[in-house]
Order: C-alpha cells, then sequence, then structure tokens
C-alpha cells in the first residue's frame, strides 16, 4: 500500500472527488470483509453504504472471487462480436429465471453492458431503435426526471436531473424532464411510502401537450431515486406513471442500478411496486460489486420487435467489447448463488421494519429535517447551513468516516444503504455511529 502522501496521490485524477481537498486529507479503504472496511492502518471502517450501493452480499465472498480466479483460467475473454462463449448464455439465463415481475413480465431477455451508465445508454438506444421497428421512427425524444441520475454517459445525463453533472456538458436534442416528487412539506417524515405526490405523474401528460406524444419514445425514472437521496415514490405514482406512458405508446424504462438485487427486501423494485415497466437497467449488485457489470432486461415485446429484417442483418448496432465478458459473467453466477443461499434477494423486507424503527430513532437529532427508508436504504436530510449548502452533510460524513463509520452524502442528505447482511448490532452501531456524528457537527 502506497504512503497517504501528496507525492504518491498525484497521478490519480478520481472520479465525483474534491481531488486537492481529498489529497490534502486523503481517507484510504486497504481491505474489506463482512460489514467492514478497513484503513491501511487496519482501523475498521463499518460499511454503511455496501460500497457504493452495490456489495449486497457484504464483503470478500470466496465463492466470488473463486469463480471469477477459476473463469480467468479457462477463458480470459472471449468476443461477443458475431462470436459466443457459454458463461455469458448461462448468465443471461440465470437472470432471465429472477428477471424482474416474475415470468409474466416478460421481462427475460437481457442485453450485457459493464456499469450502470452503459446500461442505461444502451436501454435508451434500444428504445429508440423499438420504436423505430414499430414504424413510429418520430419518437426521439427521452424523458427522464428532475433529481434522477442515470449515470454519466450523454445519454444519461440527459435524462439525468442533476445539475452539476449537466451543466458543462452538450446534452440530447429533444431531452425532457418530468417534476421530481420530493416534497417535504407535505411528506416529511413519512413511515413507508410518501402519501402525497401521485399526481405529479401527470407531468408526463403535461410534456405529451407539449411536445407531442408521437416525439416520445422513451420514459426513464429511478423507482425509487437514490443518488439524489433516496427519494421513495408517492403511493400510487408508478402506477399512473405506467398507464399514461400506455395511452400514449411510450416506454417506460425503470432504472434499478440501486434497487436491484434486493435493496428493497425484493428482488427488484418491479416486484416491490406490481408496476412493470418494459425495459429495466441493473448494475453494482449484479456481481456484488466485485467485477464491473451492467445489465438491460428488456421484454420480449420490445426485443421481438428488433428480431426482424434479414436474418443475416445485425438486428442492434450497439455493444462493448466487454459485452458479456466471462469474468463478469462467471462472478455474477456467484453473487446469483449466493443471494438465492442466503435468501438475500428478500432479506430485507425482514429486517426493513427494525432499520426504519432504528433511523426514524435520529429524528431528534440536531438538523434532521426529513427521514424516509425503504428496504435497507435511508435518507437522512439535514437543514443546509445558510449559504453553505452541502457542507454540514459533507462533515457529517468525514466525521463519521474519523469514527469507524462510511456514509454517503448527497447535497445535504445522508444515505444509507448497509449490505443486505445487515444483522441488528451492526444497523445499532451504525445509528450509534451516525447520531453521534450529527450531535457533534454544529
Ligand atoms: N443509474 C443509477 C440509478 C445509479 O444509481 C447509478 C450509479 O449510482 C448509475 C445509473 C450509473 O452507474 P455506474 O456508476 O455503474 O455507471
Amino acid at each position: 500500500m502506497p504512503n497517504a502522501n501528496a507525492q504518491t496521490l498525484d497521478a490519480y485524477w478520481m472520479p465525483f472527488t474534491a481531488n486537492r481537498q481529498f489529497k490534502a486529507d486523503p481517507r484510504l479503504l486497504a481491505s474489506a470483509r463482512g460489514m467492514y472496511y478497513a484503513d491501511p492502518d487496519g482501523r475498521q471502517v463499518l460499511d454503511g453504504t455496501a460500497g457504493l450501493w452495490c456489495v449486497n452480499a457484504g464483503h470478500g465472498r470466496v465463492e466470488i472471487a473463486e469463480a471469477a480466479s477459476r473463469q480467468l483460467l479457462e477463458l480470459d475473454y472471449a468476443p461477443s462480436f458475431q462470436m459466443g462463449h457459454p458463461v455469458a448464455f448461462q448468465f443471461a439465463d440465470a437472470l432471465a429465471a429472477i428477471a424482474p415481475g416474475g415470468p409474466e413480465a416478460g421481462l427475460d431477455r437481457v442485453f450485457f453492458a459493464n456499469s450502470g451508465s452503459e446500461a442505461v445508454d444502451s436501454a435508451l438506444k434500444i428504445a429508440l431503435a423499438y420504436q423505430r421497428a414499430v414504424g413510429q421512427g418520430t419518437r426521439t425524444r427521452l424523458i427522464g426526471r428532475e433529481r434522477g441520475y442515470h449515470g454519466v454517459g450523454f445519454g444519461g445525463i440527459s435524462v439525468g436531473g442533476l445539475v452539476n453533472n449537466r451543466r458543462a456538458f452538450p446534452t440530447l436534442n429533444g431531452a425532457d424532464h418530468l417534476r421530481h416528487t420530493h416534497d417535504l412539506e407535505r411528506n416529511a417524515f413519512s413511515r413507508g411510502l410518501p402519501e402525497h405526490g401521485a399526481e405529479l405523474a401527470d407531468d408526463l401528460e403535461r410534456l405529451v401537450a407539449l411536445h407531442g406524444a408521437e416525439t416520445i419514445a422513451a420514459v426513464i425514472v429511478e423507482p425509487v431515486a437514490g443518488s439524489a437521496g433516496v427519494l421513495l415514490p408517492p403511493e400510487g405514482y408508478l402506477e399512473r406513471l405506467r398507464a399514461i406512458c400506455d395511452r400514449h405508446g411510450i416506454l417506460l424504462i425503470f432504472d434499478e442500478v440501486i434497487t436491484g438485487f434486493g435493496r428493497l427486501g425484493t428482488p427488484f423494485a418491479v416486484d416491490y411496486f406490481g408496476v412493470v415497466p418494459d425495459l429495466v437497467t441493473t448494475a453494482k449488485g449484479i456481481t456484488n460489486g466485485a467485477i464491473p457489470l451492467g445489465a438491460v432486461f428488456a421484454s420480449r415485446r420490445v426485443h421481438d420487435a428488433l428480431m426482424t429484417g434479414p436474418e443475416a442483418a445485425i438486428e442492434f448496432f450497439h455493444g462493448y467489447t466487454y459485452s458479456g465478458h466471462p469474468v463478469a459473467c462467471a462472478a455474477g453466477l456467484a453473487t446469483l448463488d449466493i443471494y438465492r443461499r442466503e435468501g438475500l434477494l428478500t432479506r430485507a423486507a425482514r429486517t426493513a421494519e427494525a432499520w426504519s424503527q432504528a433511523i426514524h430513532g435520529l429524528r431528534s437529532s440536531p438538523h434532521v429535517i426529513d427521514i424516509r427508508t425503504i428496504g435497507l436504504m435511508a435518507g437522512v436530510e439535514l437543514a443546509p447551513r445558510p449559504g453553505e449548502p452541502g457542507k454540514r452533510a459533507y462533515e457529517v460524513f468525514t466525521d463519521c468516516f474519523r469514527n469507524g463509520l462510511l456514509v454517503r452524502v448527497t447535497g445535504d442528505i445522508v444515505a444509507l444503504s448497509p449490505p443486505l447482511i445487515a444483522e441488528a448490532a451492526y444497523i445499532d452501531e451504525l445509528v450509534d455511529k451516525l447520531g453521534a456524528a450529527l450531535a457533534r457537527v454544529a
């Protein structure tokens, strides 16, 4: 492990990081097991964020390491353009068997990418290609939602709704946004789904009236917005969005990069809400974070619409060198085995109540203006310091880290999403440490 001095930290241009601030006072994670990271000195840090919403089965899973290692020696790489290899087919089958919404939903055609961003861009392209294939080629507009996060590709930032990710870059022509659903005035400290706001789905009717349905290919939303600070959909909102999409021939895409693979206590958010979209994007938990991989679940209707034309013609001009990478797929298969054996895709349903109870216990901590939980995720929103947005939460984050807890902050919201293996004692430790940090930070 290199020394954490400025000299050795220069070359690495870190992503989504205040590089100069970080390098002046680095926070390094050197190893991990179960629920804990350790820093280079061996100090334990409780993982309150499953890495970055991805290490759902906890760290250091030997089965995944062994499967990846075996695969590297068996077949390290094989191209997937006009060629195939068994592991990608096996993994696609295994994913199809647990596809969002079960067999009736028909979301069991799988396109591989290498990250959430790539899964999103792939799904947006599939939507555009579908509309063209069914004779709806004027539908080129993509709709996202304010405060949505769909990764950092040009497609993803175009439908994304976080201003800092957009302001410096050009975005796709015609992309537009639904209003976000966050409403502290009406919904603060809700238990369960927020009661108010289903009518915000009608904002899609506004965009239809403004642009014409015949220009709109697809709408993409996170069923539960993660990166914008754990924003739950109001009761009835997703159902209403689905109905409006149906009415106007618009495809609905759920971005389940965070909610996929058990975070809500069901395998996917589709299962939790009982609302079936046309495409679902996933990544992160698909390999327990161990190897980069993304996947789009497409409905048979969408997939089959593209399987037309001359058989010798490539149906969809899109793909990545590493789409269906054998090592990633082997890691994915081992991950699904663990999820199945340990019941992790539904475990959060059993821990959700105790989790919610514990996190809501922070309600009277200083500066807390809202708490939201669902499954095994939570957002604790703090009042911003006047004139210094985000500063208070950032200090909570650094205080927590110094005291052995990793949390994530976005603006003035502390986001929590521990590995799904979390037992009660870990949840107590997490809440104690976060509560102490909140009490310390001015
Ligand atoms: N979509 C959602 C909902 C996400 O939360 C993320 C990452 O946090 C992404 C897409 C992008 O994923 P990646 O960072 O793997 O590109």
